[in-house]
C-alpha cells in the first residue's frame, strides 16, 4: 500500500533535465552557474526522495514543495556555500567542552592571531643573527615565568630555573612523545588504577603500546601504595607514570602516593617520572570553591622529570600539549623525530602567549575560562532573572532555576560550581524536540535537557550575549509558539 502511494509521491518530483531547461532553471543558472544549480538540485531531491521513503511527506507537503521548488534549490545553494564550523552558544553549562572547542580565546589571544597571522613573522627565525631559529622560542620560557608567576611556595622557584619547556599539537601528543622518549623498549610502570580512556580514544594503555613502551601495571583500581612501585622496579624499568584522573573520580576505600613521593623514589632508583597531567591549571581553584585540586603547577612544583597538559584546558589557550619538565628531558623530547611532526603552527604561539603573558601580568581574569570558573551565582541569577522577564513579556514560557555547571573537558571530575539556568518549555512539544530546534537557530543554541525541561545554564553564555540570546529566542520560537505541533519543526 505505502510503496503504491510512495510512487505518486515520486512521480510528483520535477525531473532535473526538465527543471534545467525551464524559465525558472534558466533564471538561477544565470544567478549561480549551472554546476552549483544542478548539484543543489541533485541535493534537493535526493532529500525529498528520501522524505517521502521515510513517510515525512504528505501529498499536499511535497506538492508545496514542488510549487516552491527553485526557492528551495537558492536556499540549497546557500546553504552549501555556509561554513560547517560555526560559532553557538553554549548553555549547557559546561565550561570546558571538548565537542563544543573546549576554551574560548582571551581578546589578547584573538588579537594576536590577527596580526600574526594575516602577514608574515619570525616563527623561526632570528631577528638579531637573522638565521633560522627554533619556534618553541617564543613560549619555552614565557611558560616557565607564567608558572613562576602563579607559585605560592616560593621554595619551589629554584626548581624552575632546571626547568624547560616544548610545545606540541596537544596533550595526547605530548603523552606519547614523553613515552616515546623517555621509555621505549622499556618497562613503564603504571598504577591500575591510572589506565584510563580520557575520552577521544585517548587509552593510557594503548597510548603506551604504541609508544613502544611495555606496560608493567602494579596495584589495584582501587589502591596502589608506594611499595607496589618499589617492588615492580627491574633492571628493565624505564619509567614511572602517573596518570591524572582527569573525568572520574575513585571514592572510598581509596590510596595513591603523592606525586612527590613518586618523584623521591625516581630520584632514589634514577628512574624518570612522568606525569599526564592534562588540565594546565595555573590559578587555585579552590579559591572558586572547588575542592579537587588538579593544579599544573603543584606538578612541575613536585620535581617530577616530566609534566604533560593541555593548552585549551584550564589554562585557557589553545589547543596544543605543553611539557614541562628537566633540560635533560626536554632536550630529548626535540631531539625525538616525532617532535617534528607533532608541531604546532604560528596561530597557536601567537595566542599561547598571549594566553601566558595574562598570567605573568598578573591579568588572569582576561582568560574566558578563568572568568567563566570565577562568576559569582547570584550575578548568573539576575542575568536569568532579566532574561526570563523579557521572554514572559513575548509571552514564552519560562522560569529561573538554580543548576550546577561542571568545568568538564577532563579536568575536575564531580566538582560542580552554582549557577542558574533559564528554563524553557513551548506547549505541546517534548524537551528533546525544543532542545533540537534550538540547535537549529541562528547562531545554534546548545542546551541542556534535564528532567523534562530545557535548561539554559547562563555560566557559559557570556554576559554580553543575552541580549542576542533573548531576541534569538523571541524571533526564533515565534512560529511554533502555541503551534503545539511537533510536525512544524520536524524537518
Ligand atoms: C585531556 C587530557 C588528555 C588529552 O589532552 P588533549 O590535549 O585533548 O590531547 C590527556 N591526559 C589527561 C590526563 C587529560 O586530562
Amino acid at each position: 500500500m505505502k510503496e503504491i502511494q510512495d510512487s505518486v509521491l515520486y512521480r510528483k518530483l520535477p525531473a532535473i533535465g526538465e527543471y534545467l531547461e525551464s524559465a525558472e532553471g534558466q533564471a538561477l543558472q544565470q544567478a549561480y552557474s549551472r554546476p552549483r544549480v544542478l548539484s543543489a538540485c541533485r541535493a534537493l531531491l535526493a532529500r525529498l526522495r528520501h522524505e517521502v521513503k521515510s513517510g515525512k511527506q504528505t501529498l499536499e507537503s511535497l506538492e508545496a514543495a514542488v510549487d516552491g521548488f527553485s526557492r528551495l534549490i537558492e536556499r540549497e545553494i546557500e546553504q552549501s556555500a555556509a561554513p560547517s564550523l560555526r560559532k553557538v552558544i553554549n548553555a549547557t553549562g559546561v565550561i570546558l567542552q571538548t565537542n563544543l572547542g573546549r576554551a574560548p580565546l582571551s581578546e589578547a589571544a584573538l588579537q594576536r592571531i590577527q596580526e600574526i597571522a594575516s602577514g608574515y613573522c619570525n616563527l623561526e627565525f632570528d631577528l638579531e643573527s637573522g638565521e633560522r631559529s627554533y619556534r618553541d622560542r617564543h613560549v619555552d620560557e614565557l611558560i616557565l615565568r607564567a608558572i613562576g608567576s602563579q607559585l605560592t611556595l616560593p621554595s619551589a622557584a629554584p626548581l624552575l630555573e632546571t626547568r624547560a619547556a616544548a610545545v606540541v599539537n596537544n596533550c595526547a601528543a605530548a603523552t606519547f612523545l614523553a613515552l616515546n622518549t623517555l621509555a621505549e623498549g622499556r618497562e613503564v610502570i603504571v598504577s591500575r588504577g591510572e589506565l584510563v580512556e580520557i575520552g577521544g580514544g585517548f587509552r593510557i594503555p594503548e597510548i603506551l603500546a604504541k609508544s613502544g613502551a611495555v606496560l608493567r601495571e602494579v596495584g589495584t583500581t582501587n589502591r596502589t601504595r608506594l611499595t607496589d612501585y618499589r617492588a615492580a622496579i627491574t633492571p628493565q624499568t624505564g619509567l614511572i607514570l602517573r596518570v591524572h584522573r582527569s573525568n572520574f573520580r575513585i571514592e572510598g576505600f581509596t590510596e595513591r602516593p603523592e606525586l612527590t613521593e613518586l618523584v623521591e623514589l625516581g630520584r632514589e632508583c634514577s628512574l624518570p617520572v612522568f606525569e599526564d597531567q592534562g588540565t594546565g591549571c595555573l590559578v587555585r581553584l579552590k579559591n572558586c570553591g572547588i575542592k579537587d585540586e588538579c593544579c599544573w603547577l603543584d606538578s612541575v612544583a613536585s620535581g617530577a622529570t616530566l609534566v604533560a597538559c593541555s593548552g585549551d584546558k584550564l589554562l585557557g589557550g589553545p589547543q596544543c600539549g605543553i611539557l614541562v619538565g628537566t633540560e635533560d628531558a626536554i632536550d630529548a623530547i626535540r631531539a625525538n623525530p616525532l617532535f617534528r611532526a607533532f608541531r604546532v603552527d604560528k596561530l597557536t604561539y601567537a595566542a599561547l602567549e598571549a594566553t601566558l603573558l595574562a598570567y605573568v601580568a598578573g591579568n588572569s581574569e582576561t582568560i574566558p575560562a578563568i572568568a567563566i570558573i570565577g562568576l559569582q551565582a547570584e550575578a548568573i541569577e539576575a542575568r536569568a532573572e532579566a532574561i526570563v522577564s523579557a521572554l514572559r513579556s513575548s509571552g514564552l514560557d519560562a522560569g529561573v532555576v538554580p543548576v550546577s555547571s561542571v568545568i568538564g573537558g577532563g579536568t575536575a571530575p564531580g566538582a560542580s560550581l552554582p549557577s542558574f539556568a533559564v528554563a524553557l518549555s513551548v506547549p505541546g512539544l517534548s524537551e528533546s524536540s525544543l532542545a533540537a530546534y534550538l540547535r537549529r537557530l541562528d547562531p545554534p543554541v546548545v542546551t541542556r535537557v534535564s528532567e523534562g525541561r530545557v535548561l539554559l545554564d547562563l555560566r557559559t553564555v557570556p554576559a554580553a550575549e543575552d541580549a542576542v540570546l533573548v531576541g534569538l529566542l523571541r524571533h526564533g520560537l515565534a512560529p511554533i509558539q502555541g503551534a503545539g505541533k511537533e510536525d512544524d519543526v520536524g524537518s
